[in-house]
């Protein structure tokens, strides 16, 4: 049994206002997926559990000018079943369909997913190609944070006890994009943590050089990372089988730059290049 109290707050000035008097002892809870696991490890042990998952204000996906707008606590099945984000951020949308499993889906949420700060998380590559930022308020204010910057390290937020994420702040699709995907392995085809994940967006032109390219890597990599290198690589070529391989040694060479030589590098390497000529491979034809 935990020895801790629940609190859910009605509205988001409730819950700053609790967080401005108890943030050192209070867990934030969303749908409990990651914040139970830990709990009953005994890694996690606060005082009190701020639920902030049925908050109206948190709930939101809209778009605006140049903006597409996805409140904190809005569930990785409303994710894929959004519209609005199948058509403004589509590799976000998939990396929903092959999250967990539908149980796993109705409750965890994407602000979850992200303060997890999971090196696996399967939102998290999705809205590095987006230049996604969380919008952040404390009982001291607002502000926005990179979503490069909210881990320090593997299951370190830089986020603190006082803050909490409202939503996140997406660059929708360009027009001219006519590709993107997310893929992933896991151990299995479902309820799987990705053992390397990755999300792509691109255009091309007419004669099918590559005119925008968004590229980001998960799992493989203490945190998930944009891999600028590959983007610009890849810009402004036509994608032919040679090319797409060449990236495909680059990104595993790049992996390793940041992990080092472990021994999963026997596996990963082969692996991640696999994975992205499965990824890319589309784009030859
Ligand atoms: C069986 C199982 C399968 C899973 N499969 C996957 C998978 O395939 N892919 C994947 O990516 N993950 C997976 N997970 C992990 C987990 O489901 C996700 O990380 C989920 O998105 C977490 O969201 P949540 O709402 O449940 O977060 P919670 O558990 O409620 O919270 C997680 C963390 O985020 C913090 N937090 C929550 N909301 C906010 C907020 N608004 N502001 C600030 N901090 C906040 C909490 O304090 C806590 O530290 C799996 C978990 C389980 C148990």
């Amino acid at each position: 049994m935990f020895n801790v109290d629940y609190i859910r707050p009605q509205t988001l000035p409730q819950a700053l206002a609790f967080l401005g008097e108890n943030a050192p002892d209070t867990a934030i809870l969303a749908g409990g997926t990651d914040v139970m696991v830990d709990m009953r490890s005994g890694e996690l042990n606060r005082r009190y559990l701020l639920d902030v998952g049925r908050l109206a204000e948190l709930r939101q996906i809209e778009i605006t000018e140049g903006e597409l707008t996805i409140g904190a606590a809005t569930t990785i099945s409303e994710i894929g079943k959004s519209e609005m984000i199948e058509r403004h951020a589509p590799a976000l949308r998939m990396a929903a369909d092959k999250f967990a499993s539908r149980q796993v889906r109705n409750i965890a949420t994407i602000g979850g997913n992200v303060a997890h700060c999971s090196p696996c998380g399967d939102t998290i590559p999705p809205l590095l190609i987006h230049d996604a930022a969380a919008g952040v308020v404390s009982p001291a204010g607002q502000r926005n944070v990179p979503i490069e910057e909210m881990a320090g390290g593997p299951y370190h937020c830089t986020l603190g006890p006082n803050e909490l994420i409202t939503h996140f702040i997406l660059k929708p699709k360009p027009e001219a994009v006519d590709f993107a995907d997310f893929q992933k392995i896991g151990r299995r085809k479902e309820l799987a943590i990705a053992r390397m994940s990755m999300a792509a967006m691109i255009a091309r032109e007419s004669d099918r050089s590559i005119s925008f390219i968004r590229f980001a890597l998960g799992s493989c990599t203490p945190t998930p990372h944009r891999f600028r290198d590959i983007e610009n690589y890849l810009f402004g070529k036509i994608p032919d089988e040679g090319l797409l391989r060449q990236a495909g040694r680059m990104l595993s060479e790049g992996m390793l730059e940041i992990t080092g030589r472990r021994p999963s590098a026997i596996y990963k390497e082969p692996a991640i290049q696999g994975l992205f000529m499965r990824m890319m491979y589309p784009l030859t034809r």
